[in-house]
């Protein structure tokens, strides 16, 4: 580990940015908000956020301290420039100064930090430079007035070795909100339930509707701002990515002729493309009291900046969404072994249901339905299982039937 920057910010307070060399070759840049106490008779290098020691002094994860925390806010609110590191304040936000800051469960791949019940600061762990997508889409669909995203209120960033960096992001805070997976989840578990009706699995479809509803208006605001082109369908770089997880898949074998042709069907078709989620899932959004909110524009994760901040079609968020839907229905299935012919065709129903649901609402805020274009929508439907099945079959193969039997339906 090399310290490559390392700023005070207070008086027992430093933002430090480390350099880690992996063995493989790589290195990775990581943030660390560090917090400096004296040493005391009760041993605080045991306290699980301790760091380590320097003399007479220990290291805390700084982000867990909430003097700390407070300080960061107000830093943000006040819009300060400390050394290299910005802070900055979005036009008319208003930041909970005096709120108690408490730090969210864990995993997750950063370390949120909530304010009161008003606002959650995000301070990103590991950081690579170039434009930050989460921070750059929030603000143009904060500053267009978009419901449907958690209103960007500030961010902290820094310049290093002449290359950008983003270091973190504060929302509004979405009290009393779910996830969309929880909900999704149940609602299947009502459907499951011994004498289910079918009722639950009905009044779900409401919610799904309500879901494609803001992810198309959310679509439209980023292409309103944002501009849409026309490219060619990218045929060779789903046809690729095909090879790449069949050579380490055999189930995948039966399949891939028929996936190949059915992308090699569209080599002539243009699509449109603008700028989009790209990592859209029920897990990436939020039901508030009020309505649904999509969150976290990261992008596909794994993936460079310049490659996740890539104009893509609507249709992949929506083929991501569909997804989510066939695992929401499924994942209780799997993980009971061998399930029976009523379940099935419950978690069939559940799925056909709610996923018609989510498009009958995207094409009454889009004006156009997403089913319209069935073969590009399904061509990234395919795309997004193969990727699944690639995942499932290295790390959870119990649920690699999930994705093959959507593969077999949709190539069937
Ligand atoms: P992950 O690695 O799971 O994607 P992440 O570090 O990228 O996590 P987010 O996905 O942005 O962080 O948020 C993680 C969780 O924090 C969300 O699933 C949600 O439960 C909660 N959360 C995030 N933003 C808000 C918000 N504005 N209001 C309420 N809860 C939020
Ligand atoms: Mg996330």
């Amino acid at each position: 580990m090399r310290e490559t920057l390392a700023v005070p910010l207070g008086d027992d307070l430093d933002l430090v940015l480390l350099d880690t060399d992996y063995s493989d070759g790589s290195t990775a840049r990581y943030q660390v908000v560090v917090r400096w106490e004296e040493n005391s008779e009760q041993g605080d290098a045991e306290r699980f956020q301790a760091i380590g020691t320097d003399g007479s002094r220990t290291a805390f994860d700084g982000l867990y301290d909430p003097e700390a925390g407070r300080h960061l806010l107000a830093l943000i609110d006040s819009s300060s420039t400390v050394g290299p590191i910005r802070f900055l304040r979005e036009p008319d936000a208003e930041l909970p100064v005096g709120a108690a800051p408490r730090v969210m469960g864990a995993e997750q791949s950063n370390t949120s930090v909530v304010f009161g019940t008003s606002a959650i600061f995000k301070a990103f762990r590991r950081v690579t430079p170039g434009i930050n997508p989460d921070i750059e889409l929030s603000r143009v669909l904060a500053r267009a007035g978009n419901d449907h995203v958690a209103t960007l209120l500030g961010s902290i960033d820094t310049d290093l070795d002449g290359e950008h960096y983003a270091l973190g992001m504060v929302t509004r805070f979405a009290a009393g909100s779910a996830e969309g997976w929880d909900t999704a989840t149940a609602s299947t578990r009502e459907l499951f339930a011994a004498d289910a009706a079918g009722d639950g699995a009905a009044s779900f479809a409401e919610e799904s509707r309500a879901l494609g509803e803001a992810v198309a208006s959310v679509h439209r605001t980023l292409a309103d701002e944002l501009g849409v082109s026309e490219v060619a369908f990218p045929v060779d770089t789903l046809v690729q990515r095909l090879r790449v997880v069949a050579a380490s898949v055999s189930e995948l074998a039966p399949y891939v002729d028929r996936i190949e042709a059915r992308y090699r069907r569209l080599a002539d078709r243009a699509i449109s493309v603008q700028r989009v989620h790209g990592d859209l899932h029920l897990g990436q959004v939020l039901r508030t009291p009020q309505t649904w909110l999509v969150i976290d524009f990261e992008g596909e994760p794994g993936q460079p900046l310049p490659e996740r901040r890539r104009p893509d079609s609507a249709l992949r968020d929506v083929a991501g969404m569909l997804r989510s839907y066939e695992y929401a229905a499924h994942q209780r299935l799997v993980e009971g072994g061998d399930p029976a012919d009523d379940l099935v065709h419950r978690a069939r129903d559940w799925a056909d249901r709610n996923r018609a649901a989510f498009c009958e609402g995207y094409a009454a805020a889009a004006g156009a339905d997403p089913r319209d274009d069935a073969d590009v929508l399904a061509a990234y439907e395919l795309d997004k299982a193969v990727y699944e099945a690639g995942y499932e079959a290295r790390y959870r193969p119990a649920w690699l039937p999930i994705p093959m039997e959507s593969i077999a339906r949709l190539v069937g």
